[in-house]
């Protein structure tokens, strides 16, 4: 019933009207303060190289890059560009010129596996690629072809002399033409391409410049805000934090590889004020004693989103360090932005939730067995609408008709309640995937590698809980008469096909593995099993 939809708490923040054409590229820069080019500011800075970019050079290379590609490759609108770069300040000036020109932007993990990016390819049939040298050999033959990011070619389509007034490159995109694809299981099966909107992003970014709008009116003396990115830019997180910080003129500063005590230094050294996490790196602040040999008094806010972060792990945090909020986001791939999150003083106490509904979002949650729409304070799955919300997956009109319905509710898969004041608690995850270190590994391609393999009869693979890395993949596997295939040969066969974080990390032998008479995986069963057995392996 309409009366149990949950409605966003938050001022509703005017978007654009959906047939203006507008690119994402084009709105966010609209947004750009003229303070960040008149005073110079650093747009980007890498920690790994102490490479600046300045928002004027920013700006100049987006165009310039834009006018090269327009010049050099016959890509145009509604291509798609497939990118495999490690973290570097190329990423977002790719990112802002290939949006501009209508191009969809497909990026994915670099440490990806030659297996996984066949099946990219397959996906999101990319016209070019955008790729560093060493992962260049591992692209099947495209269209147009592959540009080496690291090439003496791309420096040049950088810098190209492009007049920094000069006009935009003269492509009319639509809010809705596809922005992004990036990539999530969804909540069951195999990796399937998200097909996120120019408008999706123009809504997530929207919300931000006004939240900060209001931050400033409540906070005037506020420092210019540096954010360090220790996320993934291909992961939906680092991507719309990515389009945030430009969009407010903040600086963002990088880090090729993540290394803890290198992100210390960078706190201290650039004076970061906030810092966009997954709870790991939460549990490794709050436990770590390095962070007594560095100054972190700059930092303000730590954003958390990408997977749970335990209560009490909040609070060692906020014991170890007053002076830092913890800001908790909730979202999904599918969702382009944090559907809920904590803003404020108020908010921020609020260990155990990840918030209130961001703005012009809506909610309801929905019984699983009855498909009722249920009160505050009672579980069941989150659905959410919003104009953040994708527009389907890839190529793929059942998996997208399983999960969007046809009111345009999201179906989120995690198991929640709202409280009487609108706080989200997500209490369990109904869906498969597994989330190690806030990563996505699903369940069903681990499966299907596992059973790939001549010595195994049957397998399932289910999240077993690590405080590290909240959840690693553990398999469950039935071996063939015969066989004595032990522990770790089957992690070593599994980890030679995917990318480093997939990779198995417990095994246990069973007889048969359990499954309902239509032949699903009882997961749940697994799960229960595992706890109780403890410690064997
Ligand atoms: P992804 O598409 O990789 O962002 O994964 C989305 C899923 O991660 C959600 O459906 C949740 O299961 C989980 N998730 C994301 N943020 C949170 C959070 N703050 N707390 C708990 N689970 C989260």
């Amino acid at each position: 019933s309409s009366s149990r939809i949950f409605h966003s708490l938050r001022p509703n923040v005017p978007l654009p009207p959906p047939s203006q054409p507008l690119s994402l590229t084009d709105y966010a820069l609209s947004l750009l303060p003229a303070a960040a080019t008149a005073t110079d500011k650093s747009a980007i800075i890498d920690a790994t190289t102490g490479r600046h970019l300045s928002y004027s050079l920013f700006l100049r290379q987006v165009k310039s890059l834009a006018s090269s590609i327009q010049s050099l490759t016959p890509l145009s609108k509604g291509h798609v560009a497939l990118i495999l770069t490690p973290t570097s300040v190329h990423v977002p000036v790719l990112y802002f010129s290939l949006l501009s020109l209508g191009v969809t932007v497909a990026p994915a993990n670099p440490l990806s596996s030659p297996s996984e990016l066949t099946h990219l390819v397959r996906l999101t049939k990319p016209a070019i690629a955008f790729v560093t040298s060493a992962v260049a050999s591992n692209i099947p033959a495209l269209k147009f072809g592959t540009v080496l990011t690291d090439s003496p070619l791309f420096l040049s389509m950088l810098d190209a002399n492009v007049d920094s007034h000069s006009r935009a490159p003269g492509v009319e995109v639509s809010q809705s033409d596809s922005a992004a694809i990036l990539f999530s299981s969804g909540t069951t099966g195999r990796v399937k391409g998200v097909f996120l909107t120019h408008r999706n992003f123009i809504a997530v970014t929207a919300g931000y410049y006004q939240l900060r709008t209001i931050q400033q009116d409540a906070d005037e003396a506020e420092p210019h805000p540096v954010s360090l990115f220790t996320l993934p830019l291909f992961h939906v997180f680092g991507f719309f934090m990515l389009v945030r910080c430009i969009s407010l003129g903040e600086t963002l500063v990088l880090m090729q590889r993540f290394d803890f005590e290198g992100m210390l230094k960078a706190v201290e050294r650039y004076k970061i004020s906030m810092m966009p996490v997954s709870p790991p790196l939460v549990v490794a602040l709050a436990k770590s004693e390095l962070v007594n040999k560095y100054d972190l008094s700059s930092l303000r806010i730590i954003g958390c989103g990408g997977a749970p972060l335990g209560e009490h792990v909040a609070d060692d945090f906020k014991a170890k360090f007053p002076n830092v909020e913890i800001s908790q986001g909730y979202g999904l791939t599918e969702s382009g932005g944090a559907a809920a999150r904590t803003f404020g003083p108020e908010e921020f106490k609020r260990h155990g939730s990840v918030g209130r509904l961001s703005e012009n979002m809506e909610a309801k949650i929905v019984d699983p067995v009855t498909g009722e729409a249920l009160p505050p304070c009672q579980k069941g799955e989150l659905w959410i609408r919003g104009p953040s919300i994708m527009k389907g997956y890839v190529g793929d009109e059942k998996a997208s008709a399983e999960t969007l319905d046809s009111g345009g509710w999201l179906k989120t898969g995690d198991l929640c309640y709202f409280d009487s004041e609108g706080f989200l608690y997500i209490v369990d995850r109904l869906k498969e995937l597994i989330k190690y270190k806030a990563y996505q590994v699903p369940p069903a391609e681990l499966e299907h590698i596992l059973l790939t393999n001549p010595e195994i009869a049957d397998a399932a693979v289910i999240p077993y809980p690590n405080e590290e890395a909240g959840q690693i993949p553990m398999a469950f596997v039935v071996r063939k008469p015969g066989s004595n295939i032990s522990a770790d040969q089957i992690m070593e066969f599994v980890a030679k096909q995917v990318s480093p974080y997939k990779k198995i990390r417990r095994v246990c032998f069973v007889n048969y593995i359990p499954k309902s008479p239509a032949g699903k995986i009882l997961r749940r069963e697994l799960v229960d099993y595992a706890l109780s057995s403890g410690s064997s392996k």
